[in-house]
């Protein structure tokens, strides 16, 4: 679970380890002026090798936004429309809309993505991309 870094005890009480490289963290609850932070332990440098960890602020962002889609108990949809490739026609997607739990449901990490919603028998598969993330699932 990611949790932030105010709602946690200082320092090593914390008790974190890091998303990423599973180091374990410092909680860092900083003065004006400075922004409080996780970093990790020194101690486990040697042991972890943690200059190798790869948490970068994308990668935190989906953990974070898998965390609030599988936990929200309601989730807001836009009105979205594609086109069907082969004949231009218009496919809607979704209907905005605004449902509450049971109306969906959330399975994290299925068949390559990072979310499948569960919306009145359809499957609406949520893939968060950006730069340097290489894998994309195959839709079929
Ligand atoms: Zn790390």
């Amino acid at each position: 679970m990611l949790v932030d870094v105010l709602s946690v005890a200082r320092g090593k009480a914390c008790e974190c380890i890091c998303p990423a490289c599973q180091t374990p963290l410092i909680a860092r609850h900083c003065k004006e002026g400075h922004e409080s932070h996780f970093a990790h332990d020194p101690a486990f440098k040697d042991e972890q090798q943690y200059k190798e960890c790869e948490l970068s602020y994308p990668v935190a962002l989906r953990l974070m936004l898998k965390q609030i889609i599988n936990t929200t108990s309601s989730l807001t949809l836009p009105d979205y429309t594609l086109r069907y490739y082969k004949t231009q026609e218009p496919i809607i997607v979704t209907k905005a809309q605004t449902l509450s739990r049971p109306q969906f449901d959330v399975e994290l990490e299925k068949k390559g993505f990072d979310a499948v919603v569960k919306i009145e028998g359809h499957s609406l598969a949520i893939f968060i991309k950006y730069e340097g993330r290489t894998h994309i699932p195959e839709i079929h």
